[in-house]
């Protein structure tokens, strides 16, 4: 891939504290551990240096995408020809919010902060409702857009608002005016991915924190037991249909530890596609075709994947 123009890096580079990463490798930022080199990897402090920095991309005409832990994400092997975006330390606070309503508390948190460590904070604040998120790896940010969710409860269930920064500036956006299904924010996914996601709120009851920590340990210990260990994964690579178990449909296909070159789904959970050493993302989408074509053989379904692609 062709380096970025020099009058544009040294445009990029004047505007954020953190310094630019220049053809960095997505390998390094996806739980994947594939991806070959973005461009220009950029992690920002604050609205400001956001704002600025999309201002450079839009008068450059550079493409853009913004990550979070790069928890459900395959980067293609040829890499990502623009700024790859990432919200830096200044969104990862969390604090509570006078706000209450019928005895519930709001509780706000940056868009880089992690869902595991927002559900932890609450748990210890004696809060429930996110209980559900602990143990998933990703941002909260990213978790907006992904509706993620465990054990039958989703994210869009405790949300009360968001805060995004387009290239227009910053908008809250309260619950009533979004639009969410299983796995997907779908005004987000219908406006083209424009919105970053810089804060989120979520309405919670309190709890005794006993038991709160209690049930979290239980899910914990629960997702220990079922998900494959030590070796990158994305989470689940397919959505679930319907009511059916997209690992349950793999698995009675046949497919379990089925393998292209380092990809391999997992012997231990069907859904998890599991990168054994050196995966490329050809293998990964080479895997993912095969897997969906016995599916559909042996199943009459079509699996959907729930991971995103750079
Ligand atoms: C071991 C393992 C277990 C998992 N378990 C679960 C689970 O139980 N439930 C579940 O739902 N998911 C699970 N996941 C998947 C993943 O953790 C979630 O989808 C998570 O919410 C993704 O967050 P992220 O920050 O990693 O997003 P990324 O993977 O970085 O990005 C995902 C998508 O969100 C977009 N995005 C990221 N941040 C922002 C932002 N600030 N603003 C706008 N767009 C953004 C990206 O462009 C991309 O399209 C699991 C993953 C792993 C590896």
């Amino acid at each position: 891939m062709k380096a970025m123009e020099r009058p544009i890096r040294e445009a990029l580079s004047r505007l954020v504290a953190k310094p630019v990463q220049w053809d960095c490798p997505l390998s390094g930022y996806t739980s994947f551990a594939i991806g070959g080199p973005a461009q220009a990897l950029i992690s920002v402090e604050d609205n400001r240096e956001l704002l600025a920095v999309l201002d450079c991309i839009n008068a450059n005409g550079l493409q853009w995408r913004i990550i979070g832990k790069g928890t459900n994400l395959l980067a293609a092997d040829a890499g990502f020809a623009g700024v790859i975006l990432m919200l830096g330390q200044g969104f990862k606070d969390i604090h509570r919010c006078d706000e209450r309503s019928g005895g519930a508390v709001t509780v706000a948190a940056g868009g880089g902060c992690g869902l595991t460590r927002l559900s932890g904070w609450c748990i210890d604040q004696g809060l429930s409702g996110l209980e559900f998120a602990y143990g998933i790896p990703g941002t909260v940010g990213g978790a907006v857009v992904m509706n993620a969710g465990a054990w039958g409860e989703e994210l869009a269930e405790v949300l009360s608002a968001v805060t995004v920064v387009t290239q227009q500036g910053l908008r809250r956006i309260q619950r009533q005016q979004m639009h969410f299904s299983y796995r997907c924010w779908r005004d987000h996914q219908d406006q083209g991915c424009a919105q970053i996601v810089v804060g989120i709120e979520v309405r919670l009851v309190p709890a005794d924190p006993d038991a709160v920590r209690k049930r979290c340990s239980e899910l914990l210990q629960k997702r220990s037991d079922r998900q494959p260990k030590g070796l990158p994964n994305a989470g689940s690579f397919f959505k679930n249909p319907g009511d059916n178990s997209a690992g349950r449909l793999i698995e009675k296909s046949g497919c379990k530890g089925m393998r292209v070159g380092g990809a391999m789904v997992s012997p231990v959970h069907a859904n998890f596609f599991v990168n054994t050493g050196g995966a490329k993302a050809a293998d990964v989408m080479e895997l993912m075709g095969r897997v969906q074509k016995k599916v559909q053989q042996e199943c009459g379904v079509l699996l959907e994947p729930e991971v995103h692609f750079i």
